[in-house]
């Protein structure tokens, strides 16, 4: 597998971004729409008076995320326990994939 360098990660979501040698500003951003929601985010902060590290977020939002979460951490209980019985190759696949199903919301999640 051949990855590029990376040393940069999104401001907005936190993805880590190709960071093209040569000159020129780095990018700030993986994408537009990470560019667009950090602009809405800093002049929802400066309306509120509060600082740019802090952030207003829908409660559904919040709630939304904290829902996929608990999938997650649920999941993660699970198969460390079904790792410790696993019989063989069969159980750990299982485990492995009962733990990408319930990351995969999260992952989804952060690609919008
Ligand atoms: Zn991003």
């Amino acid at each position: 597998m051949t990855k590029l360098p990376v040393t940069r990660r999104c401001r907005w979501c936190g993805r880590p971004i190709e960071v093209p040698p040569g000159p020129g500003r780095p990018r700030e951003f993986c994408k537009a729409s990470c560019r667009q929601a950090d602009y809405v985010a800093r002049q929802r902060s400066a309306e509120s008076g509060i600082s740019d590290a802090e952030l207003i977020v829908t409660r559904a939002a919040l709630d939304d995320l904290r829902d996929r979460l608990y999938v997650l951490e649920a999941a993660v209980q699970d198969v460390e326990r079904d790792i410790d019985a696993a019989a063989g190759e069969q159980d750990l696949r299982d485990a492995l994939a009962w733990l990408l199903e319930a990351a995969r919301p999260l992952v989804a999640s952060n690609l919008t």
